[in-house]
């Protein structure tokens, strides 16, 4: 589009119709990108496992009623690749909202309690040591909690992808708000890439994060679900040396 200039004789009022006009104009040519830029992410995304799935259904077609095993591995592989597919096209969903979209069930929840549940069912899956400290034995706060959860899971899921050692959760209230952390002693984010983390997609290392199979949305999802909570989530790293993400809420909703 044609940015308007503005000729130094015109009015003050044109000047600022102008300013507004430009203004308005990078702003949706920012959006229009973004928007661009999510669909072409996206379907790249989508293209891997589809070509898996194809691939498979092909030697199904060729070969699966006379070779056995051939079934079987097919039959897996279809399995795995549609359920990440799934997951896929659930979190591009929960994306495609607004945070101002994002549809809070507010309920009275224990934090404490929520921090212990998803260690220990994390711990089981994974067999990790996850710690959880907290400066009270409960912390009520007003939130939904299934998305909060799902946040949780999100900085747990990175922590035990990106460590190997014990993790620590850290809950805290102070004053109106109430603070929760997970700290990792693995591998850590270097300071150019810390900005970075939270956009849509965007892997400090491809290759290996497609081996851990996440895609990218964890943090910008976690990112949009706390900032619907009028919350904040924060992340200090060192490279080397460990991770903390923090998230911090408003104990009551506004
Ligand atoms: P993913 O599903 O790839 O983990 P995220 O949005 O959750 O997606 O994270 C984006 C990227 O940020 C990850 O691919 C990883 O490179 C980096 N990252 C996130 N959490 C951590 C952590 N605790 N330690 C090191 N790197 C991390």
């Amino acid at each position: 589009y044609k940015r308007i200039t503005i000729n130094k004789k015109s009015s003050d009022e044109l000047n600022k119709m102008a300013r507004t006009f430009n203004h308005m104009m990078d702003l949706l040519e920012n959006n229009y990108k973004k928007q661009e830029q999510f669909v072409s992410d996206a379907s790249h995304e989508l293209r891997t496992p589809l070509t898996v799935i194809e691939s498979y259904a092909k030697m199904l077609k060729r070969w699966g009623s006379s070779r056995p095993e051939i079934l079987e591995e097919a039959v897996e592989a279809i399995h795995s690749e549609s359920i990440r597919m799934k997951e896929l096209t659930q979190q591009m969903l929960i994306l495609a909202r607004d945070e101002s979209q994002v549809d809070l069930q507010l309920e009275q929840s224990d934090l404490v309690e929520m921090a212990k549940n998803a260690a220990k069912n994390m711990n089981k899956a994974y067999d990790r040591d996850i710690q959880v400290h907290s400066n009270l034995v409960e912390i009520h706060v007003e939130c939904d909690s299934l998305k909060i959860k799902q946040v949780l899971i999100i900085l747990l899921d990175n922590a035990i992808k990106y460590s190997s050692a014990a993790i620590n959760v850290e809950l805290t209230k102070q004053g109106n708000s109430v603070r929760f952390s997970v700290t990792d002693y693995g591998i850590g984010i270097t300071k150019e890439n810390l900005d970075k983390v939270y956009d849509r997609f965007f892997r400090v290392d491809q290759a290996r994060s497609r081996d851990t199979g996440g895609a990218g949305l964890g943090l910008s999802i976690a990112k949009q679900i706390v900032s619907a909570h009028q919350g904040k989530l924060y992340l200090e790293s060192e490279e080397g040396k460990g991770t903390t993400v923090t998230l911090e809420i408003p104990v009551k909703q506004s």
